[in-house]
């Protein structure tokens, strides 16, 4: 549509039980299947330990889309995907683990307010190597609003355990 505004929104993707690398590439394939949202490029992916969580190791990559939608349209886009793909339903297990979580880490140059239903920048990424590590990969140059620059807060992650598995060939994974 002629005139809508578009704008780049990083996604932060992780996933710890199952096929991980399987869901976060089925993850952005619906992602970039969204009306008026893109994947524009995607971090490779990572292996990380958990933080403020349970279980085995995650993986984790950040994508960055160009979108039309609003920071809650974006939001509940991400939500009805994570729904859709979220949950393994082993036989005989019920409310099985949620095993993927789609953030909006970054959407436009701006903070997005709106608790605590939607918090941009995610209140907690300028902690988190495994989101900034994939961002910087990204997007070298990303700035956190309110913060400053993303790649300030890398030296204070780095005793948090990540390992770079490889590039992420989403579209075919
Ligand atoms: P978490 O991501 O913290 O592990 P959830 O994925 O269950 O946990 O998210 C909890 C709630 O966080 C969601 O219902 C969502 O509305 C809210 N939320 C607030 N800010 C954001 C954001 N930037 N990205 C994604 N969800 C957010
Ligand atoms: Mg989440």
């Amino acid at each position: 549509m002629a005139g809508m505004q578009q704008q780049s929104a990083w996604i932060g993707l992780g996933a710890n039980l199952g096929d991980a690398r399987r869901c976060l590439a089925e993850a952005l394939r619906c992602i970039d299947a969204v009306p008026g949202v893109r994947v524009a490029a995607v971090s490779s992916l990572y292996r990380t330990e958990p933080i403020d969580a349970e279980g085995p190791d995650f993986t984790n990559a950040v994508a960055r889309v160009e979108t039309e939608l609003s920071p809650l349209g974006l939001l509940s886009a991400l939500q009805e995907i994570e729904l859709r793909l979220g949950r393994v339903r082993p036989v005989g297990i019920h409310n099985a683990p949620r095993t993927i979580d789609l953030d909006i880490e970054l959407f436009g140059n701006g903070p997005v307010s709106d608790p605590p239903r939607l918090v941009v920048p995610h209140p907690r990424m300028h902690e988190r190597r495994f989101v900034l590590e994939p961002l910087l990969e990204v997007s070298p140059d990303a700035r956190i609003p309110g913060k400053g620059a993303a790649a300030d807060f890398l030296p204070g992650v780095l005793s948090q355990r990540l390992e770079r598995i490889g590039p992420f060939d989403w579209r075919n994974s």
